[in-house]
């Protein structure tokens, strides 16, 4: 048996199974060994029954002693089979319900195993549904519980677990020997096996911390990898170092901040330098980043390139587009639009005349990176929004030119160690200042019917003023949960008391919700009912409530996000945090909402309140899936990994050694083949 053997190779594997098994991403025999195990049932000795606690999912066997059938469940017709279940020490009630069939199965003095949970019914301990089979082929040990799909079951997984443990002692070491003994590892094979069938807790940790290791060294390497490789191109783009983007400057409506200045120094250095630009604009929500973008787009374009800029929404991508597009038209420059609900015709224009230059700047969604999109001459992409984007998508753009500037832009302020794993050797702008004359937002945290009429009649004299609301909830609609108050819920009864209210939400098709925020825009509607789809970006400076329902589903960074949508005109603004009950927590949180205005403070405070799991949950910051590895739990070991990659690279950057193979397929997989990884 060898490691890139498919799997249908092995016994009892037939393609109805290979087909399940492609479900969780296993061809090969190598797929399988990589499959871990989820979670462990500790079933490492058979328990005496009077042992049994409640509560405690535990292994117990003994002599069918007493069967019955019949009797119904919930008057619902279920046939409920209950056995007696005798050892040495004493007896245990087992009961299955809607499991007649078990009766032909199970007879009176037979030897069984069982595993499950015992809980109490009266006074007396039984188990519900446990799992069992013959004592005589019962197996002791740490037992893993692995991922499923359906047509594949957990003995089946085990099974075959079982049967490949032979080349286990084939799996391919991505690290050197000396890596592996600097950083106390064990040898693969070890891990391996002990992350499958550990013996004791201590064997299964050593494992872990191994293949942690390597996830790690994987992820690192191909981040690196990307990165490197833009520096290995030397040179980037050159543009000349005329100061034409004072041009676009002096035409803004306003000075720009000295963050701003700044930050457009630092950009213009790069981009009249040899080397190319790979540049992270960090500024918190309403500091002005998209100024800032909107100049180095008119530099590129000016210097004879195309620009393109992506943005996560829709709803964020034509507002940028509607802004810039009339700037850039005072100048001449041609400025294109692209999303996934452009009708065919559209896109085919769009595409042609991005391919032929006419289009100088490209503003979109991530239809900007699908294969049929083409440019003549990019020579810069920008991202906005990046923490809403993967790494993939971000690589996928910049390989849209050939050796395009980069600049990504975010808000979110990102812990370090993340930022270091995310970003790495990238260069960092902060706008850390907002735009004069913001006068601070009023925050309030509010609960109960009463505040919340209150808060609404305050709404109503907003609105007589000429001003807009938000109102945000979390979820659409109420078949979702029974506690949150949804959008539709809220919608309807505001709509009942005023008249010019609507709503959105993800989950509606795309033109109307265009239709919808440029009304809103145009101030034609008064209230804005909305899920989080307008987390991002969206810029109405009429606008100057914002009321949060269920704030306490809400981060503390989101809601942060949230606020910012408001205070960005000339009004005094106002945020209404209205919590569903009173706790200890909602206290701590809306009092840093109601004191802070800090992106960067009420991060951090947020990740003491929730703990980094939560904030790093998966998928939030677009990283490949890892199988074992946790970012926010392992950091000590991502930082030893991280050198690991840092000195391969170093000495050998395209992993062309023959020793760094193995790395090198790995960290392919990973990332998946199309995404160019300079390798
Ligand atoms: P963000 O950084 O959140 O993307 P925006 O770029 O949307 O922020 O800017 C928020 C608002 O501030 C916009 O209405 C923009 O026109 C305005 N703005 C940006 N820079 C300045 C400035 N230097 N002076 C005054 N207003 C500014
Ligand atoms: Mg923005």
């Amino acid at each position: 048996m060898e490691l890139q053997d498919s799997i249908t190779t092995l016994k009892g594997v037939g393609p109805k199974k290979a087909e399940a098994f492609a479900r969780l991403g296993v061809y090969t025999v190598e797929d399988l060994m990589f499959t871990f195990p989820r979670i462990y049932e500790d079933r490492k000795q058979i328990l005496p029954i009077d042992k049994l606690q409640e509560g405690v999912p535990a292994l117990f066997a003994g002599e069918v002693d007493v069967i019955r059938s019949g009797g119904y469940y919930r008057g619902r017709g279920n046939r409920v089979l209950r056995m007696l279940i005798t050892d040495d020490t004493g007896s245990i009630e087992v009961v299955f319900f809607n499991a007649a069939y078990l009766a032909k199965t199970i007879h009176r003095g037979d030897r069984l195993a069982f595993f499950g949970k015992p809980v109490y019914n009266r006074d007396r301990l039984q188990v519900v549904h446990p799992q069992f089979e013959k004592e005589e082929t019962v197996q002791t040990g740490i037992l893993p519980i692995y991922p499923l799909t359906s047509g594949i079951t957990q003995r089946e997984m085990r099974r075959l677990q079982r049967l490949i443990e032979p080349v286990y002692s084939k799996a391919e070491s991505i690290l050197s020997e000396e890596t592996v003994k600097r950083n106390n590892l064990c040898d693969m094979e070890y891990a391996i096996r002990n992350v499958h069938f550990p013996q004791e807790r201590q064997h299964y940790l050593e494992a872990k911390y191994r293949l942690v290791f390597d996830e790690f060294m994987t992820l690192e390497t191909g981040l690196m990898a990307s990165k490197m490789g833009e520096k290995g191109h030397e040179k980037g783009i050159r543009f000349p170092d005329d100061g034409c983007e004072k041009e676009l400057i002096e035409a803004l409506p306003y000075p720009l901040t000295t963050a701003q200045q700044r930050c457009v120094r630092e950009i213009m250095e790069d981009l009249t330098s040899e080397r190319s630009m790979n540049r992270l604009i960090q500024g918190d929500v309403g500091s002005g980043k998209t100024a800032v973008a909107q100049i180095a787009m008119y530099k590129a374009v000016r210097s004879g390139y195309q620009a393109v800029m992506m943005a996560p929404t829709e709803i964020l991508a034509r507002q940028h587009y509607d802004g810039l597009s009339k700037d850039f038209e005072a100048f001449g420059i041609k400025t294109g639009f692209l999303s996934g609900s452009l009708r065919a015709a559209e896109k085919r224009q769009v595409l042609e005349e991005l391919a032929d230059g006419t289009i100088q700047v490209l503003i979109g969604t991530h239809a900007v990176i699908q294969p049929d999109v083409e440019f003549h001459d990019l020579g810069l992409v920008i991202t906005d929004e990046q923490h809403r984007f993967g790494v993939s998508q971000r690589i996928k753009l910049k390989n849209k030119g050939d050796r395009a500037n980069v600049l990504v832009m975010t808000a979110t302020p990102i812990p370090r160690t993340l930022a270091v794993v995310l970003y790495g050797d990238m260069d960092v702008s902060v706008i850390d200042e907002m735009p004069p004359g913001r006068i601070p937002i009023i925050t309030q945290c509010l609960s109960g019917p009463e505040d919340r009429q209150r808060c609404y009649d305050f709404v109503e004299r907003q609105i007589r003023q000429g001003h807009q609301i938000y109102v945000v909830t979390p979820l659409i609609d109420e078949s979702e949960a029974m506690d949150a108050r949804s959008a539709v819920q809220v919608y309807e009864e505001l709509s009942r008391r005023f008249s010019r209210t609507e709503m959105i939400h993800g989950a509606m098709k795309q033109d109307e919700k265009d239709d919808i925020m440029a009304r809103f825009s145009a101030g034609e509607i008064d209230i804005l009912v909305a899920t989080v789809v307008i987390e991002v970006g969206i810029n109405v400076p009429n606008a100057t409530v914002m009321v949060i329902e269920n704030a306490e589903r809400f981060g503390l960074a989101q809601l942060h996000q949230l606020r910012g949508r408001v205070g960005r005109g000339k009004a005094q603004s106002y945020c209404f945090l209205i919590n569903e009950g009173q706790s200890e927590l909602a206290a701590k949180r809306g009092s840093i909402m109601e004191s802070s205005a800090d992106g960067f403070f009420i991060a951090e405070e947020d990740l003491k309140l929730r703990g980094p799991g939560e904030i790093f949950g998966t998928r939030q910051h677009g990283l490949p899936d890892l199988k074992l590895a946790d970012m926010a739990r392992h950091m000590n070991v991502l930082a030893a990994a991280r050198d690991e990659a840092k000195a391969i690279l170093e000495d050998d950057p395209g992993l062309a050694k023959p020793q760094n193979q193995p790395l090198k397929r790995r960290v392919t997989k990973l990332f998946g083949e199309d995404l160019s990884l300079n390798l």
